[in-house]
């Protein structure tokens, strides 16, 4: 059993036990997510000791020299000690410059970076509203001279940040901004390729930039944008997507929602968003794959796309994991 030393204190770890369950099982206030290894929301610095190298998958080479770990995927081997990092090396300022609806449960949040701020539209990053309260969201929008940031941020019940957002954030505010991180972002390797992009509910918003980018770059290849919701009021930008599949003779935006009241429109299918995306594709072979949102559809999507001949290399997935309550331990069950 490893022995961890965290300001002060020791705390034992059990064999394939995280860091950072023993922690907050000690009580330690450790800022945390999707506890899945994608977040970094839970990122921690190691002072001694070596952590295990799947703690720092995903981390930039700089970040691993100084010992930068992921708390939520290290079972460690040996003895260590761990702080919090400084956070001023790993985030930067950003504040509130606009809050849109896009439909009664999406806010559309504009900010604006005090320093500018290098990524790729579709990456995401973790918006921090205080030292303790940080979620991922997804990069909307194309980098812009002026730092400005976009994403959609979808109303969770009972969700500590995404209620911030809709109920009481207001322009002007300040928040931090770390990342970014992930790789759903459009590649210009071969313009020719058909692109899939499949999302649901605000997981449209890292394929939007996603798109963007690809228009931007002169993709010549198709791209068909599969965007499901459950009715359609969550399609949230029917209208802005139609208009710019009308400009873009390659551009084929399918509107999919699961439940149909009524006969859905013309330009809506019913269905799941999956399916109807396989059903008009055919065989996804040679097509670089996008898929966001949901993590059940996003992880069904990604084997069925495989097994249907996608190079496993062309599949890009952000599953939009929720923070959830830690795994039991069995030993102290
Ligand atoms: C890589 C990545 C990218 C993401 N990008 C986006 C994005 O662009 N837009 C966006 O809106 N969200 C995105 N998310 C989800 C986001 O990070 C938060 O999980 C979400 O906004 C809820 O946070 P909260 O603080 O409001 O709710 P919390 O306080 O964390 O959760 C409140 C309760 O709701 C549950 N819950 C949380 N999320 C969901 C959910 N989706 N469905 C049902 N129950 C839930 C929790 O388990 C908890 O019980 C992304 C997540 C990841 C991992």
């Amino acid at each position: 059993m490893a022995r961890v030393k965290y300001n002060g204190l020791v705390v034992e770890v059990p064999a394939g036990r995280s860091v950072l369950d023993a922690l907050l099982d000690r009580g330690e206030t450790i800022p945390h997510g999707c506890r899945a290894g994608a977040c970094q929301t839970c990122l921690m610095q190691a002072t001694q000791g070596t952590v295990p190298a799947a703690s720092q998958r995903g981390l930039k080479a700089a970040h691993r020299e100084r010992g930068l770990f992921l708390a939520c995927s290290c079972m460690p081997e040996e003895d260590l000690e761990v702080c919090l990092p400084d956070t001023q090396q790993l985030r930067i300022a950003a504040s509130i410059v606009g809050r849109r609806a896009l439909a009664d449960d999406v806010m559309e949040l504009s900010l604006r970076t005090s320093e500018p701020f290098s990524y790729r539209a579709g990456q995401y990053v973790t918006l921090w509203r205080d030292a303790e309260l940080g979620r991922s969201y997804s990069l909307a929008n194309l980098p812009q001279t002026d730092g400005l940031l976009q994403f959609h941020i979808r109303r969770i019940e009972g969700g500590a940040f995404s209620g911030w957002i809709h109920d009481s954030a207001r322009v002007g505010d300040a928040l931090d901004v770390q990342g970014p991180m992930g790789d759903c972002f459009y590649t210009a390797d071969d313009p020719e390729q058909k692109l899939l992009l499949i999302g649901t509910g605000t997981g449209l918003a890292p394929l939007y930039g996603i798109l963007q980018d690809a228009l931007a770059q002169g993709h010549r290849g198709a791209i068909h944008l599969f965007h499901g919701a459950l009715a359609r009021d969550g399609l949230y930008l029917h209208d802005s997507l139609t208009e710019l599949a009308a400009q873009h003779n390659k551009l084929h935006y399918h509107a999919c929602v699961l439940h149909g009241d009524d006969e859905p429109a013309a330009d809506i299918r019913a269905g799941d968003v999956g399916a109807l995306a396989l059903e008009r594709i055919g065989t996804p072979a040679g097509w670089k794959c996008y898929l966001c949102g949901d993590p059940t559809l996003v992880n069904g999507l990604r084997k069925k796309l495989f097994l249907a001949g996608a190079a496993m290399k062309d599949i890009h997935a952000d599953a939009f994991l929720a923070s959830g309550p830690a795994p039991r331990d069995p030993l102290n069950d």
